[in-house]
């Protein structure tokens, strides 16, 4: 049987969610993100594309393009607000979600035809209960695949729909740029731009192996996209969705400051696990397990981060309310939950701008060095989180217990970046 894929996307969402808080803002170019020379094109609106603006660049020569542009900083937490409302209407309606970031979702509606009309009656009624509910735009693209799904979407914005019936696939893709393409970036572009490559089409029409001995598996992989060719299958998303690490500690104890100097290792370590997976999370909860075996738990919703400056505030004063009796402590844990994809809404603030070029840096040294190349000096007793893809189910990773070796490690000395 055909699959049935519905891909749904909100237009523009950050500058639409601003909308909806000032209406003075509709019909102009906008431009969210860093308002200093050094800050980065988050999110724009349409009529701020017509002068050529882009989101991922600076906002300098954004401003040089469209200097008449209303520039705003960018409110994650009325972003996060508005994407929570849209996923709680599509998993009210949907048989099985996939929500990939923000404000993107898959829905797999396969076999669906059974019970309704038409599944793209029934993706119509979705798209107008989340416009009539949010007064949001979006655009939706349905068809038998994910990646021909998602090009529709793209296609039919702004605030439109279409469908890609079976057998319509390699034709409706032949005509588009291949930069249409999911997965084709810049560089892919550019490469194939060399090959003299423009249109989907050429790529249809040339032999698998050709793509393939330029680009490796990457090639198999935009030659079978081409042909709308993907049986990628859409993933359950669920609250649960997380990755977590908790310690059992050889001697109960009630030493707080070494309990939450703990916490803050581990809260440092999954925040670096979440940048490395390219992940965002908006749930973050705080477990400690008692020497009688009663085990707390506390949670709090926050808007999409993955920077530690916020999960690390976040664990400590869910430690401060969950650590509430004076008893030995036998287990603490740490869980991150709420999981979805993108990494774009780091690049908006900037009073963190500066935080995040710290994050960069040590992200970067832990690629090259390991883990355990730089740590906050307080969280040095939580020395290890076990690498491991924290993305494929539930899993807990493992803190190895702090030696007297981890304190004595050369510190090492990076110019400019003080930890
Ligand atoms: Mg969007």
């Amino acid at each position: 049987m055909n699959k049935s894929i519905l891909h749904l996307d909100l237009d523009t969402f950050f500058v639409s969610c601003e909308r909806l808080m000032d209406s003075r803002l509709i019909g102009i170019p906008v431009l969210i993100g860093g308002t200093s020379d050094r800050g980065v094109v988050a999110a724009c609106s349409y009529e701020a594309r017509v002068y050529g603006v882009h989101s991922a660049m600076p906002m300098r020569m954004a401003r040089q393009l469209c200097p008449h542009a209303k520039v705003i900083r960018g409110n994650s937490q009325a972003y996060s607000k508005y994407s929570n409302i849209i996923t709680e209407i599509i998993r009210a309606r949907s048989p099985l979600f996939e929500k990939s970031s923000i404000d993107e979702f898959y829905v797999d509606v396969t076999g669906m035809d059974r019970y309704i009309q038409t599944t793209y009656l029934w993706a119509k009624e979705l798209r107008d209960e989340i416009i009539d509910e949010t007064s949001l735009p979006i655009s939706f693209g349905l068809s038998t695949s994910k990646t021909v799904a998602k090009v529709g979407t793209g296609e039919a914005k702004p605030n439109n729909h279409i469908q890609i019936e079976t057998g319509y696939e390699k034709s409706f893709l032949a005509p588009l740029s291949i930069k249409k393409i999911p997965m084709v970036g810049n560089k892919t572009y550019h490469l194939l731009r060399r090959m003299g490559i423009e249109k989907v089409r050429t790529v249809q029409d040339m032999p698998m192996e050709l793509l393939e001995r330029v680009l490796g598996k990457n090639g198999i992989a935009i030659w079978k996209k081409a042909q709308g060719i993907d049986n990628t299958p859409v993933v359950a998303w669920s609250e649960r969705k997380s990755i977590s690490t908790e310690r059992t500690f050889e001697k109960d104890t009630t030493d707080v400051y070494n309990l939450k100097s703990i916490l803050l290792g581990m809260a440092e370590s999954l925040a670096y696990q979440l940048r490395s997976s390219n992940k965002l999370t908006s749930c973050v909860s705080v477990k400690v397990r008692y020497s009688d075996f009663q085990t707390h738990t506390k949670q709090k919703r926050i808007a999409y981060t993955s920077l530690d400056h916020t999960l690390i505030e976040t664990v400590q004063e869910l430690f401060e309310k969950v650590y509430d009796r004076r008893v030995l402590v036998r287990l603490i844990g740490v869980r991150f939950s709420n999981l979805i994809g993108g990494s774009y809404q780091i690049k908006l603030f900037e009073d963190s701008f500066k935080m995040i070029k710290l994050y960069q840096a040590m992200d970067h040294l832990r690629g090259r060095y390991g883990e355990d190349a730089v740590k906050r000096a307080r969280g040095m007793r939580a020395r290890h989180v076990k690498q491991m893809n924290p993305f494929n189910g539930q899993m807990d990773g493992e803190i190895i217990a702090p030696t007297p070796k981890a304190e004595m490690r050369p510190k090492l000395e990076v110019p400019g970046l003080r930890v």
